[in-house]
C-alpha cells in the first residue's frame, strides 16, 4: 500500500498541485474550476440531484466543455422530473448570483442554458433557468476529489513540439524513465480505485463494478450514456436472466433499436423484429427512462465497437449472473506475465451468440465467419481502468496485503494497450521521439497520460510556468537546463 499509496510522483503533485482545496462542510466553496471537473466526470450523487425548486433531476450527458465564449459545457442532455430528456447548455457558478452577476441573463451565448450549476444556493429565483446545487451531492469528500481531480481539464495536449522537460528526462537512463512513468502511473491507478470506491459507498461494490465496466465499453464517446444504464441495472435486471431478454431491455432502454426494418438485411430485420416483439410489451413500463438517440456518438466508430454490439456482450454478462465471482477467482488463479491478457481474456469471453457473433451492429450484413464479442484490446482497457483497480481497492480494504501485492503486480506488468494520438503526441513532447522512449507496459503508458493530465493540460504550447522539469532535475539530481535539442533528436 504504501508504495502505491504514496510515491515522489504523488508527491510532486501535492506540491504543485492546484493550491489548497477546502473541505466541503466549512461553508466555502470549491474553486470554480474544481466545480467543472466534478461535473465533467459526474463525480455526484447521481440519484439524489435535485434542483433548488425540488423538482429531482437526472443527468444523461454532462456535455462537452467548451473552451469559446459561451457556457461552461454544451450539447447535456438532462431529465427534469418525469418530462421528456432536454439537450441544451450548462453554466457552472459558484452560486445563483452569477448568472446575473456576469451577465449571462443578457448575453445571447448563453441563451442555449438549460440548467445553472452551482454549488449551493437557498432558494430559486423567479424566472430564471433552472438551478442545480452541488454542495452535498458529491460521491466523496472535496478534499480526494481535489486531489484526483484538481488538476482535470478537457484541453487537448499543446501543439506537438519538444517541451522543456524533454531536456531532464532525455539525460535519465531507460531505468529511471521506467521508474518515473511507474510512480506516476500509480498514482493513476489510485485514482480510478478511488473514483469506483466513491461509488461503492453508496451503491456497492458489484455495481460499482458493472458502472465500471460499462463505461470502458463505452470508449471515449459513449461513456455517459453507458453509464447511464449501468445506475439502472438494478431495475431492468430484475427478474430477467436470459442473454436475449436482457438485450432487449439494453437496447430497448438505449434509444438505439430501430423503428424501421432495413428491408434489405434479412437476418438482420429477423433479429430486431424478435427483439421489437418482446420490447413493445415492456415498453411503457420503462418509457420515462429510455435513453435519447442524440445522446449516443456514433460517428466514426468502428462497426467493432459499436454500443449495440457492447450492450449485447453485457446482457450475455449479466445472464450469467457470475461475472464478479469470475473475476475474483482469476485475481487468485497463479500466472504467468505472459498469461494475463489472454486468461482474462477467456474469463470475458462469451460463448456464441446467434446473432452478434455473425454482425457487427443491428443494419449490418452477415460476417463471412463469427468474430468475437470482445478483442484483446477491450480486454487491456478493462484490466487497467476497472478489473484491477477494484480488486485492488477491495484487498486494501480488507487488509489483505498478499493480494493486494497481486493486483499491483498484475497492473505493473500489464503488455502495453494500443498506441493512441495522445500518448504519440506526449512521446514526442516529453521524450523527443516516437522511439525515445520504451513504453513496454500499459502501466508505463498510463503513467505518461497522467503527467499530460497533470502538467502538460496546465501549461501551454512553451511550457510556461510547468514545475515539472525541475522537479525531475531535482529528483535525478541533474544540473544545468540544456536543450534536448543537442542530445536526444527527435526519432
Ligand atoms: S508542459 Fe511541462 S510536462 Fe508538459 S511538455 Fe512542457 S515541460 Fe513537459
Amino acid at each position: 500500500m504504501a508504495e502505491f499509496a504514496d510515491n515522489f510522483y504523488a508527491r510532486w503533485r501535492s506540491q504543485t498541485g492546484p493550491g489548497p482545496i477546502l473541505q466541503e462542510g466549512r461553508g466555502d466553496a470549491p474553486p470554480e474550476q474544481l466545480l467543472q471537473a466534478i461535473w465533467q466526470n459526474q463525480r455526484l450523487l447521481v440519484d439524489q440531484l435535485r434542483l433548488l425548486d425540488g423538482q429531482p433531476v437526472r443527468i444523461l450527458h454532462p456535455g462537452f466543455r467548451n473552451r469559446e465564449a459561451g457556457p461552461d459545457f454544451r450539447g447535456a442532455v438532462v431529465r427534469i422530473g418525469s418530462a421528456l430528456p432536454i439537450t441544451g447548455d450548462i453554466e457552472i457558478d459558484l452560486e445563483p448570483g452569477g448568472w446575473t452577476a456576469h451577465g449571462h441573463d443578457q448575453n445571447p451565448n448563453f441563451r442555449g442554458v438549460i440548467v445553472q450549476v452551482i454549488w449551493s444556493g437557498d432558494r430559486p429565483v423567479a424566472g430564471t433557468i433552472p438551478i442545480l446545487p452541488l454542495r452535498g451531492k458529491l460521491d466523496a469528500p472535496l478534499a480526494e476529489l481535489a486531489d484526483g481531480l484538481g488538476r482535470e481539464s478537457a484541453g487537448d495536449l499543446v501543439a506537438a513540439q519538444q517541451g522543456r522537460c524533454c531536456s531532464p528526462l532525455g539525460q535519465l537512463v531507460p531505468a529511471r524513465q521506467g521508474e518515473l512513468l511507474q510512480a506516476a502511473a500509480q498514482v493513476r491507478f489510485r485514482n480510478k480505485a478511488g473514483q469506483l470506491a466513491a461509488r461503492a459507498r453508496q451503491a456497492g461494490w458489484e455495481q460499482a463494478l458493472w458502472e465500471g465496466l460499462f463505461r470502458a465499453l463505452g470508449y471515449k464517446q459513449n461513456v455517459w450514456p453507458l453509464k447511464q444504464l449501468a445506475e439502472l441495472r438494478p431495475e431492468w435486471s430484475r427478474a430477467t436472466r436470459d442473454a436475449f431478454s436482457l438485450q432487449v431491455r439494453l437496447l430497448g432502454l438505449s434509444g438505439l433499436l430501430p423503428d424501421q426494418l432495413s428491408r434489405t438485411q434479412k437476418d438482420a430485420d429477423g433479429y430486431i423484429r424478435q427483439v421489437w416483439d418482446q420490447w413493445w410489451r415492456e415498453r411503457d413500463e420503462w418509457a420515462d427512462r429510455i435513453l435519447p438517440r442524440s445522446i449516443w456518438r456514433l460517428h466514426g466508430i468502428r462497426p467493432a465497437n459499436h454500443p449495440q454490439r457492447r450492450l449485447a456482450l453485457a446482457a450475455h454478462w449479466l445472464a450469467a449472473g457470475d461475472l464478479p465471482a469470475k473475476l475474483e477467482h482469476w485475481f487468485t488463479r497463479n500466472l504467468r506475465d505472459s498469461e494475463l491478457v489472454h486468461s482474462l481474456e477467456e474469463t470475458l469471453q462469451i460463448t456464441q451468440d446467434e446473432f452478434w457473433s455473425r454482425h457487427w451492429t443491428l443494419r449490418s450484413a452477415p460476417l463471412a465467419k463469427p468474430q468475437p464479442l470482445l478483442g484483446a484490446g477491450r480486454v487491456t482497457d478493462l484490466a487497467i481502468n476497472v478489473i484491477l483497480p477494484w480488486l485492488w481497492i477491495r484487498t486494501v480494504e480488507g487488509k489483505n496485503d498478499a493480494l493486494r501485492k497481486i493486483a499491483e503486480h498484475r497492473y505493473c506488468r500489464w503488455p502495453a494497450a494500443e498506441d493512441n494520438s495522445v500518448l504519440r503526441l506526449a512521446r514526442r513532447r516529453l521524450f523527443g521521439g516516437l522511439r525515445a522512449v520504451p513504453l513496454p507496459t500499459a502501466a508505463a503508458q498510463q503513467g505518461l497520460l497522467q503527467i499530460v493530465r497533470d502538467f502538460c493540460d496546465h501549461s501551454n504550447a512553451l511550457c510556461e510556468q510547468c514545475q515539472f522539469p525541475q522537479l525531475v532535475r531535482d529528483w535525478a539530481g541533474l544540473t544545468g537546463t540544456g536543450s534536448v535539442r543537442e542530445s536526444n533528436p527527435p526519432v
